[in-house]
């Protein structure tokens, strides 16, 4: 089988660069395993601010544009909702913090995500004493079922292949790559944290960082927003919530644990003042990079192998851009910024 493209792996990264790889019509096929997790468990929310500090996420602004018309495109093909409007409340602390956040409505860019009017709570379920404040233009994507309603499609067109890549099992000539019967231009790996297990990129310092949530029930709490305090409250429907997330950088490993159930739960029950039920947990890595900027790039040797990662908690804004740059830097030439480029790192 001759190919333009082998993709490796299906989370948010592998599927932004997939749909390049549609819009320009070059043929691919796609290695998805599901040994990582990060796009599947992930809050799923799309926000440019950093809601500890009341700063702009790096770019953000730039690419909250791209990211909500991709996904919006995404999910006419699919023929399924996977993006809904979903405003952010802001639980403020102290009155420090609700002058923090006035001082940060005033800033240039700031100013057009931050409402500066004070939101009073009236939900009884939940203790507020110092108000919220408002994130605009913030929503949620249903990563998961889009991914499933995406992966669906491509095994329907004999695209995706359900199969761990094997690394060893490949041959890099000067002008294309040999896998098994596949011979294509260009392979770009795409694994998140699974990058770990590939001899060709993983010297790079990506180093993962464990996220979980609980899954709550509470049928007295009726929330409607997303609330953030020291952790989110994700409405999902039908009386469930999302509740979290973790922030672990030594375990790496993929299954829930015990602890983080018992931290989420002492965050919740400082302001949630209504019963409720734990009805799941998920885990999962975030791909996250020494320098908190994405992986993206060539290999220093070979010209046909690529990376797309390094998205950290940002997946969902950043996928989209970077897979935007990484298709014009392969099928174009046009440079990477540095910043963002995987040969910052010397000792690939
Ligand atoms: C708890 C949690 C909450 C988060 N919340 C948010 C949020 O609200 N908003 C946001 O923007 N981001 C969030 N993130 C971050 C976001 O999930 C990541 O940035 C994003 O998912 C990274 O996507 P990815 O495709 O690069 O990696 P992944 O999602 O890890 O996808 C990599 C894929 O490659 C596959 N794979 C790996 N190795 C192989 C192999 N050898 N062969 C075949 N397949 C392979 C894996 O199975 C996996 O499907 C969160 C992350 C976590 C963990």
């Amino acid at each position: 089988m001759q190919l333009d493209y082998i993709v490796v792996g299906l989370g948010l990264s592998g599927l932004s660069f997939v749909e390049e790889l549609e819009s320009h019509n070059k043929s691919y096929v796609v290695f998805e395993d599901a040994s990582q997790k990060s796009s599947r468990v992930a809050g799923g929310l799309y926000n440019p601010v950093i809601l500890k500090r009341f700063t702009m996420a790096w770019q953000a602004s730039q690419q909250i544009e791209t990211a909500v018309s991709f996904y919006k495109n995404v999910e006419a093909k699919l023929q399924k909702t996977v993006v809904s409007e979903l405003p952010i409340l802001r639980r403020f602390n102290a009155v420090e913090e609700q002058n923090n956040w006035f001082e940060a409505c005033d800033k240039p860019i700031l100013g057009e995500f931050l409402s500066s009017e004070l939101i009073r709570n009236t939900n009884p379920a939940l203790d507020i004493p110092f108000h919220y404040g408002k994130v605009k233009h913030t929503g949620k994507i249903d990563i998961s079922s889009m991914l499933s309603a995406y992966a669906k499609k491509l095994r329907e067109n004999n695209i995706l292949i359900d199969e761990s890549f094997e690394y060893d099992k490949i041959t890099v000539a000067k002008d294309y790559i040999q896998y098994k019967e596949i011979k294509c231009r260009h392979i770009v790996f795409a694994e998140g944290y699974g990058v770990k297990n590939n001899p060709f990129f993983n010297d790079l310092p990506l180093y993962g960082n464990k996220g979980e949530y609980i899954i709550i029930k509470s049928e007295a709490l009726k929330q409607k927003e997303a609330i953030k305090s020291s952790i989110f409250i994700i409405p999902l429907g039908a009386d469930l919530y999302k509740v979290g997330a973790t922030y672990n950088n030594q375990d790496k490993s993929p299954e829930i644990t015990s602890t983080a159930r018992e931290e989420l739960q002492k965050k919740l029950d400082r302001f949630l003042k209504v019963p409720y039920e734990v009805v799941d947990q998920v885990a999962g890595i975030r791909p996250t990079v020494r320098d908190r900027r994405p992986l993206i790039g060539t290999h220093a040797r070979y010209a046909n192998m690529h990376i797309l990662n390094g998205m950290g908690s940002r997946g969902i804004l950043l996928a989209p851009t970077m897979a935007k740059k990484l298709y014009n830097h392969i099928e174009k030439g046009i440079s990477l910024d540095k910043e963002i480029d995987c040969k910052r790192y010397k000792n690939l």
